[in-house]
C-alpha cells in the first residue's frame, strides 16, 4: 500500500506577545523545512513521524514523504504561514496520488489567525484533497482536542508520556490503527470526552503523581477493552480556544465499550483533581531552599520561561535572585539572548564584557547589567543524548558559557528548552559536579536531570509560560471550564 506522510507541528501559546511566522518553521534541529525524502532523513528518529514510518516500512508499505514543518513553541500563526505550509502538504498528497492513505504528524495544540482549530484544519484540507481513504495523526499528549479533530481523523493516538519519551512508540501504535483499515476493515468507532479543568504543565509529569497512576490505570483499560486504543491528553492550558481542555478519547470496534472505558478514566481524573493544582514558591524562596541543601546537584526549575511553552527563554530573575543569595558554583541554561552570544564572540574566550544580559522580549523585564566574563564559545550543533531527543543534532546557532559572580550562563542564539545536560557538557561542564543547575524548562528537563539530582525545586518566576492560567485573560474557553484546578469562582456542574 502508498502511504502519503507529513508532518506540520505547533504547540500554540495564544497568550505569547510574538506571533509565529513562516521562517520560524523548519526541521527541530535547526535548518529549513525538509521535504520529500529529506524529511525522512532529517526528522529526528525519536519522533512519532518516524515511528509511524519505521512501523509502516516494516509492514512492507511505500511511503511517500511530503514534508515535516516544526516550529518551537510560541504565539499565534500568522494566517499566511498556515496556508501556505497546508498548501505545500495538499499540493504533495494531490501530486502522490493515487494513495492508499495519509499520515499526519501533528501536535494537536495549533493555533493560527482565524483558525482556533488549526490542526482538524489542516486534515479537512488533507482529506479533500485525496477523498475517502484513512487520514491518521499522532498527537503529543499536550494536545488540547476538540470534536473537530475527532470528526476529521480515522484515527487519533496520543503520547502516554511527559517527559515526552515514547513519541516514536505513538507513531507505531497509529500504525496499528491504520493497519485494519488498509486491510478493508469496518471505520473505528469513536469517542471522546472531555475533562472540565485546565491542568498546570508542571503537574501533568507522569514520573510523578496524579499522572502516573492515571496512565498506568488507562493501560489498564485499554487492555480490558480489546482492540480499542485510548488516549488521555492533558491539554496546553496557554489556548484561548474553545477546545482548551484536557479530555480522552478512543477507536476501537464497539462504542460502547469503549465510552464506558473512557468513563471510568475520565471518574478517575476528576477525583484526582486536588492533586493537579500547582502551589510552587517564588525565585528567592526557592534559591534559600537550595541553598541549605546539604549537598547537590540541586535543580532549580523555572517552569514559567520554558522555551517549550512559548516563554520568551530570556527573563533573569534566578540569575538576579542567586546573584543575591551570593550562590557559588550556579550553572543557569539556556539563555536566549541571540545579541549578547553576537558580543561575546566579537569580544573572544577570556574577555570581560559590559552586558545588558536577557530581559528584552517580556514585557515589563529588563535586563541585567554586569560585567561577564567570556569562558566558552562555540558554533557547533549539540547532539543530545538524555532519553527524549538522543540522536538530534541541535543548531542553537552562536552560543556562549558566561560567568558573572558564582554564576555561569549558557547563552543561546536560538530558543530552546534546556531538557539535555548535553548543553551544558557542550562547554565541559559535567552538570553533576555542579552544586545548583537552573534550567528554563517545565518539565522535560526531568528525563535527563533526575538521575543525577540530589533535589528538584520548582520556582514560579514571571514568564510566558503561566503555571496559574486563571491569571490569564481567557475569553473563548468552552463555558465551565475552570481555569485551575478546583478554581473556587467556576459555576460548572458536573452532569447528573
Ligand atoms: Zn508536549
Amino acid at each position: 500500500m502508498r502511504i502519503a506522510v507529513a508532518g506540520f507541528t505547533h504547540e500554540t501559546n495564544t497568550f505569547a506577545p510574538e506571533p509565529t511566522r513562516l521562517a520560524d518553521f523548519g526541521a527541530r534541529g535547526g535548518g529549513g523545512i525538509p521535504a520529500g525524502a529529506a524529511a525522512l532523513e532529517r526528522v529526528e528518529p525519536a519522533s512519532s513521524f518516524r515511528g509511524f514510518c519505521a512501523a509502516a516500512a516494516a509492514a512492507g508499505h511505500e511511503l511517500v514523504p511530503v514534508l515535516h514543518a516544526f516550529a518551537p513553541p510560541g504565539g499565534t500563526i500568522e494566517r499566511k504561514a498556515f496556508d501556505a505550509i497546508c498548501d505545500r502538504i495538499v499540493d504533495g498528497v494531490t501530486r502522490a496520488r493515487p494513495l492508499d492513505a495519509v499520515f499526519v504528524e501533528l501536535h494537536g495544540a495549533m493555533v493560527a489567525d482565524g483558525v482556533p482549530d488549526a490542526d482538524a484544519e489542516v486534515l479537512r484540507r488533507v482529506r479533500s484533497a485525496v477523498g475517502p481513504i484513512p487520514v491518521v495523526a499522532a498527537l503529543d499528549s499536550h494536545a488540547n482536542v476538540g470534536p473537530g479533530l475527532v470528526a476529521a481523523a480515522d484515527a487519533l493516538a496520543a503520547y502516554r508520556t511527559y517527559p515526552h519519551v515514547d513519541m516514536a512508540r505513538t507513531g507505531a501504535r497509529v500504525h496499528a490503527l491504520l493497519e485494519p483499515l488498509l486491510r478493508g476493515g469496518a471505520p473505528w468507532e469513536r469517542a471522546h470526552l472531555d475533562i472540565p479543568f485546565l491542568m498546570p504543565l508542571c503537574r501533568q509529569s507522569t514520573l510523578a503523581q496524579p499522572c502516573d497512576s492515571l496512565y498506568a490505570a488507562l493501560e489498564v483499560l485499554e487492555r480490558e477493552t480489546a482492540g480499542a486504543t485510548l488516549s488521555f491528553v492533558t491539554g496546553f492550558p496557554l489556548a484561548d480556544v474553545p477546545q482548551c481542555r484536557p479530555s480522552l478519547f478512543g477507536y476501537g470496534p464497539d462504542e460502547p465499550r469503549l465510552r464506558k472505558a473512557l468513563a471510568e478514566l475520565r471518574a478517575r481524573v476528576l477525583a484526582q483533581e486536588p492533586a493537579f493544582a500547582a502551589g510552587i514558591p517564588g525565585v528567592d524562596e526557592a534559591v534559600a531552599l537550595a541553598l541549605r541543601e546539604p549537598r547537590g546537584p540541586v535543580v532549580l526549575a523555572d517552569v514559567q520561561d520554558n522555551a517549550g511553552g512559548g516563554a520568551s527563554s530570556d527573563t533573569v530573575w534566578a540569575i538576579e535572585a542567586l546573584l543575591r543569595a551570593g550562590a557559588t558554583d550556579a550553572l543557569v541554561g539556556l539563555l536566549f539572548d541571540p545579541e549578547a552570544a553576537a558580543a561575546a564572540h566579537a569580544a573572544g574566550v577570556g574577555a570581560t564584557l559590559e552586558l545588558a544580559l536577557g530581559g528584552k522580549r517580556m514585557p515589563g523585564h529588563r535586563p541585567l547589567h554586569g560585567r561577564f566574563v567570556v569562558e566558552a564559545l562555540r558554533t557547533e550543533r549539540v547532539l543530545l543524548r538524555g532519553p527524549m531527543m538522543a540522536g538530534t543534532h541541535m543548531d542553537l546557532g552562536p552560543m556562549a558559557l558566561l560567568r558573572v559572580g558564582g554564576v555561569r550562563i549558557v547563552v543561546c542564539s536560538r530558543r530552546a528548552q534546556c531538557l539535555d545536560r548535553e548543553y551544558f557538557r557542550a562547554f565541559g561542564l559535567e552538570p553533576e559536579r555542579h552544586r545548583l543547575i537552573v534550567v528554563k524548562s517545565t518539565n522535560h528537563y526531568r528525563a535527563d536531570f533526575t538521575p543525577v539530582a540530589a533535589r528538584i525545586i520548582e520556582f514560579a518566576a514571571p514568564g510566558a509560560c503561566a503555571m496559574d492560567p486563571s491569571q490569564l485573560a481567557f475569553r473563548r474557553l468552552a463555558p465551565g471550564t475552570r481555569t485551575r484546578p478546583g478554581h473556587p469562582s467556576s459555576a460548572f456542574k458536573e452532569p447528573t
